[in-house]
């Protein structure tokens, strides 16, 4: 009977008020149909041994008003109420399930839904990791309530630049992870570059200040049997070499491997006093 109450409830969708209606005239007309069997089978044996306290008609008229009456409706009005405080249950566990996958702050999907998201996408598709460039300068300087306005800011910005394909989300900190797909390549980079260049170009408004930033950003490709984590490590080497080769630029990881293949040594970086960060990502790419 359990089984068979949940199966009736799991063909209602209790999102709607409207489902919860329909669950419970079904259950009233259930409760009828089910009452009209017990005394098809109830009634004429009954009959038959001399049992009933009434006439046949009676008890028959009887029957019907209690199965229709009290059983039809009693079960209607409580498959109401438990439809009701399902239809409860459902927006509410709708609602923590959402809060479960949304960062706070800015309002964009946390680690563990873009997480998700990431094992869910499949081919032609890019992952970029954008960082805000010295924000813990900006947090110095303007305090730690103009460095979240920066984080909404930018949250707000990478949400306009990507559609509803694009899964957009804030990592940590000043951390953003973008899911984008669409062919080829090509359009998708310059789509982050455009996003990149955008960010650069404007000035933020916060606390009365107009605070300039740039972010910086590594993409990794999505392929077919490419395990995520690894698309993950790549685009994160390819954000450290982003700024290692100076910030406010977009590094794919294919220009990683070639840096990583030539050698920063070669780039200069040394003599521009960032020897450091040029070692550690020789270092991440094995060199
Ligand atoms: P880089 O260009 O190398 O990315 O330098 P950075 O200063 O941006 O990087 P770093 O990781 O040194 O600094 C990140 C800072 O972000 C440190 C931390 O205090 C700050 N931070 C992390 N989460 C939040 C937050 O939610 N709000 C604010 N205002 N600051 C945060
Ligand atoms: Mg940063
Ligand atoms: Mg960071």
């Amino acid at each position: 009977m359990r089984n068979w109450m949940s199966l009736q409830a799991d063909f209602g969708n209790f999102q709607y008020r409207g489902n919860v209606y329909v669950f419970a005239l079904k259950m009233s007309f259930l409760t009828v149909l089910l009452s009209g069997i017990i005394m098809a089978v109830t009634i004429p044996p009954l009959n038959f041994l001399g049992l009933l306290p009434v006439t046949l008609s009676n008890a028959i008229g009887f029957g019907v008003i209690f199965s229709w009456l009290v059983g039809g409706t009693v079960s209607g009005m409580l498959s109401l109420a438990a439809g009701f405080a399902l239809h409860e249950l459902t927006l509410s566990r709708a609602e923590f399930e959402k809060l479960s996958r949304t960062d706070t702050l800015s309002g964009l999907l946390n680690r563990r839904a873009f997480t998700e998201a990431l094992e869910y996408t499949e081919g032609d598709a890019s992952l970029v990791i954008f960082d805000v460039d010295r924000f813990k300068a900006i947090n110095d300087r303007f305090g730690h309530g103009c460095g979240d306005a920066v984080i909404t800011a930018v949250s707000a910005i990478l949400i306009s630049a990507f559609d509803e394909m694009s899964a957009v989300a804030r990592l940590g900190g000043e951390e953003f992870g973008i899911i984008i797909s669409g062919k080829p390549l090509e359009a998708r980079m310059e789509r982050i570059e455009g996003v990149r260049a955008r960010i650069a170009s404007g000035a933020i408004a916060a606390e009365g200040h107009d605070i300039r930033i740039t972010v910086s950003g590594g993409v990794a490709d999505l392929a077919a049997g490419r395990n995520k984590q690894a698309v993950y490590a790549s685009a994160d080497r390819a954000l450290y070499l982003a700024k290692a080769l100076g910030r406010n630029r977009v590094v794919h990881e294919r220009e990683g491997l070639h840096h990583a293949w030539h050698g920063l040594a070669d780039s200069g970086l040394e003599a521009k006093g960032r020897g450091t960060e040029s070692d550690n990502v020789m270092q991440a790419y094995g060199i």
